[in-house]
């Protein structure tokens, strides 16, 4: 069996985070590890809090993990600060890991910071270049290159930037583009738009986690980036369709097994 790490925060809720990259990897067939950033106190009204974990313990789980089996991929989730920016990347640094996902979290739906504003620039010069594949949504593309992202080909034109700044390929998600979501996939050679129609629920809680998730379990399995990117859309497009009706606010995707 494919074994699969993510990193990432938890939200206690279920939707996102950690129980997201979880739910997924269980639902696509590989066996989940999980290393802990972050505790949020979570529902799907929003967040009220978070505590961070010491990048001593961040350290020592990513050693425990990669000192006892192999790992087929590795998602990056919430990373909160600079000190845990620097914890993670020193430690993947000594265990190269193959097929790394970042998902660069930023902010949650409910305006929540769940990066200091201040480790951003960390983030894009020690863990994006480790990352084979970088998944941005529109604000979060626009926040890395600087740019403002309205339609299809300003998403390309950030794609370009992005996989400049150090990484092998990027998925810019359209979910947040006032027209559809598509998606635009970049690899330094070549474009890919995956197109989609918007998907009509407010229920959307958990949907980047478990697009990254999705892709590094793929890739996991041995698929190319491309093709690991057009079966978590499917994946993620399912999962939007099926979410779930929970809670007071914006309730999770739902996972079908
Ligand atoms: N909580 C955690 C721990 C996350 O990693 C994320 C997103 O990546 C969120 C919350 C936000 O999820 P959403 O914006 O889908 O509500």
């Amino acid at each position: 069996m494919r074994k699969l790490l993510t990193i990432a925060g938890s939200d206690s809720i279920g939707g996102a985070g950690i129980e997201a990259d979880l739910k997924t990897f269980c639902a696509l067939g590989v066996y989940g590890m999980c290393v802990i950033t972050a505790v949020t106190a979570q529902n799907t009204v929003g967040v009220f809090d978070v505590r961070e974990m010491d990048a001593d313990i961040i350290k020592k789980q990513i050693d425990c993990v990669f000192d006892d089996t192999e790992v087929d991929a590795v998602k990056i989730g919430m990373v909160s600060s600079q000190e845990i920016i620097d914890a993670i990347a020193s430690s993947l640094k000594r265990w190269n890991p193959k097929n790394v996902v970042l998902d660069p979290v930023m902010i949650s739906k409910s305006g929540y910071y769940l990066l200091k504003k201040d480790a951003i620039d960390a983030l894009k010069t020690k863990l994006l270049p480790m990352a084979d594949i970088i998944t941005p949504n529109i604000p979060e593309a626009c926040e890395l290159t600087g740019m403002n992202i309205e339609g299809i080909e300003d998403m390309k034109e950030a794609a370009k930037k992005i996989v400049d700044m150090g990484v092998k390929a990027v998925v810019v998600k359209g979910g947040h583009s006032v027209e559809n979501a598509t998606d635009v996939f970049y690899d330094g050679n070549e474009f890919l738009s995956l197109p989609q129609e918007r998907i009509d629920t407010k229920n959307t809680h958990g949907t980047g986690c478990t697009y990254s998730s999705a892709i590094a379990s793929y890739l996991g399995r041995g698929l190319s980036l491309k093709d690991a990117v057009i079966n978590a859309k499917s994946y993620i497009t399912e999962a939007i369709k099926n979410s779930l009706e929970i809670g007071k606010g914006v309730g999770p995707v739902g996972h079908l097994v």
